[in-house]
């Protein structure tokens, strides 16, 4: 339901990620937007899990398929910051 017109009306949702950041009502046009700083915290935190949890998940990659993760590993290991950093450019410039 809208917050501005109060009616149930289609929505159309904006991701980044898992995350929302944009909310859109398509009958009366009331755009939602996550804030700047909810919507980095929520990366950050994001990415926190994700690294703690990465060992985990190289674990299950290599039982799956070993020849794949050695010969992608090296190549993800050093654009990882690059990745994250184009996320966080990528979602400013969305919200500015
Ligand atoms: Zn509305």
């Amino acid at each position: 339901m809208c917050s501005r017109c109060f009616t149930e009306a289609p929505t159309l949702i904006t991701y980044v990620g898992d995350s929302i950041v944009k909310i859109e009502c398509e009958k009366c046009g009331y755009v939602f937007r996550v804030s700047k700083a909810t919507l980095c915290s929520h990366l950050l935190s994001n990415w926190e899990t994700r690294s703690f949890s990465k060992p985990l998940r190289l674990a299950k990659e290599i039982r799956n398929d070993p020849s794949r993760f050695i010969l992608t590993f090296p190549f993800r290991v050093m654009s990882k910051p690059l990745r994250m950093v184009r996320e966080v450019a990528r979602v400013v410039s969305r919200e500015s």
